[in-house]
Parts: structure tokens; C-alpha cells; sequence
């Protein structure tokens, strides 16, 4: 399987990257996994926005999910036809926050997308076998194992230090994992972990390699961040950029 980084800016977009939003690829199938403000044009960029398979939205909040909004006008209006809806498998409630942000009539887009709605446990998703439970976030967010050939990727989504992001995460060959805050600062609990703790999360489910992602460019040291993890993970660890592949 391969994972392109599209999008990789914690909370708001950086000069440099679009918010969260991962492709992943196997067999000639496309899991897009977030798709946070601004990385519809990443998706362009690198790939083919039109054949998208499947999309996991892995909570609600805007830089994971907006431009699920901005996509309507891509399918819904294609020059040749509207295009087929796409599965998309999120938390409960995710068609009102698409259909609301996208307009204010509140109209359908039953045509645009088919809503799945999460809850912990496996299931198929094309060729990838899916894994997800609950992580510790203010609102309802899954962080996601992906296996496929033998291989694992696992994705923390947000989140603060849990026993399911170390469960999804347990052998993983790549964990991407958020460290959105500074060790030994004064951050909000409950809500998302340092570099530090990424380290730590990684040591405990004893992964292979650590890829750390939304960071947030404007207002944390990314050498600070990615000196943190180093501390507390042996094994390979970089900051995820977009247009990034790896293979796996
Ligand atoms: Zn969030």
C-alpha cells in the first residue's frame, strides 16, 4: 500500500501544507482519509480528484473534514455528468455538517456521498482491512488502523495519550501521529499529545517507524517537537511533509 500526504498542518492551514488528509492506495483503489481545509488542492496536485473510492472522516472538526464541503461542487457538477456518490464512513451526523457548511438550504447530498456511520470495530473498506476505535479528543474521533498485504499503517487522527491509539497502533510498519504540542508546556488535557507523548505511544505499541504530523507551523518549535520524540522512541522518526509517498 502507499500513503501520499496531502495535507499535513495541525488545526488551521500553514504557508506550506493544507490541514489533514491522507491517500491511500492499494490495488488501484483510493482511500482518502480526512480532508481538511485547503487540501482539495493538494488532492489535485497529486493525484486525480475524480477517482476517489472511499473517504474515512475521522471526526468533525473543520481541519479534517471541509473540504468534504468543497468536493460537492467537483462531483456534483462534473463538465461530463455528475459523478457516482462516494462512501464516505464518518461519526453520526457527519451528512448535516457537510450539507450545512455547504449551503444554508440544508439540502441533500445523497447524491454527492453515501454516509456510513463509525463505531469501534474491522471492516472491509476495498482491499484494506479497517480498524477503528475511540480516541481522546473533545468530540467523537477514531484513530484508524489500515492493513493490507500483511502491512500496517495506523493514523492517531487527534488526540490525547489512550489505550486505543496504542491498541490500533500495536506492530504498526508506519504510525502517523499527531504532536500538536510542546513537551513541558502548559497544554489543555483531553485534547492532543506532544512530541513526547508521540514518542512514548510509539515505544508502547512497538511500531517501526514514527511519522509525525499536525504540527502547527505558527506556533511551535518543530525541532523542539520532533527532539521530544526522538527522546522517547529508538526507531526512525520524521515530520510527515505534503506530496510525501511511502511505501509499505
Ligand atoms: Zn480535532
Amino acid at each position: 500500500m502507499r500513503l501520499t500526504v496531502l495535507g499535513c498542518a495541525g488545526s488551521f492551514p500553514g504557508p506550506e501544507s493544507a490541514c489533514s488528509a491522507y491517500l491511500v492506495e492499494a490495488e488501484g483503489f483510493r482511500l482518502l482519509v480526512d480532508f481538511g481545509s485547503g487540501s482539495l488542492s493538494a488532492l489535485q496536485r497529486y493525484s486525480d480528484m475524480n477517482s476517489i473510492d472511499a473517504i474515512i472522516l475521522t471526526h468533525l472538526h473543520c481541519d479534517h473534514m471541509l473540504d468534504a464541503c468543497t468536493y460537492i461542487v467537483v462531483r456534483r457538477y462534473d463538465p461530463s455528468g455528475p459523478l457516482p456518490p462516494v462512501p464516505v464512513y464518518a461519526p453520526l451526523g457527519a451528512a448535516e455538517r457537510i450539507s450545512s457548511a455547504y449551503s444554508q438550504e440544508n439540502e441533500s447530498v445523497d447524491d454527492v456521498y453515501t454516509f456510513y456511520g463509525l463505531q469501534p470495530g474491522t471492516f472491509p473498506i476495498g482491499p484494506f482491512t479497517i480498524t477503528v476505535d475511540r480516541v481522546n479528543h473533545p468530540i467523537e474521533t477514531y484513530g484508524v488502523r489500515i492493513e493490507h498485504g500483511g502491512r500496517v499503517l495506523a493514523y492517531s487522527s487527534d488526540t490525547a495519550p489512550c489505550e486505543p491509539l496504542l491498541r490500533l497502533a500495536a506492530g504498526a510498519d508506519l504510525f502517523l501521529c499527531e504532536a500538536s504540542y510542546l513537551d513541558g508546556a502548559d497544554n489543555p488535557p483531553g485534547l492532543h499529545l506532544t512530541g513526547g507523548e508521540a514518542g512514548e505511544a510509539a515505544t508502547k505499541a512497538d511500531v517501526g517507524r514514527l511519522l509525525l504530523t499536525h504540527l502547527v507551523p505558527a506556533w511551535v518549535s518543530e525541532a523542539s517537537i520532533v527532539d521530544a520524540a526522538v527522546a522517547a522512541f529508538a526507531g526512525p522518526v520524521e515530520v510527515v511533509r505534503p506530496g510525501a509517498r511511502y511505501d509499505l
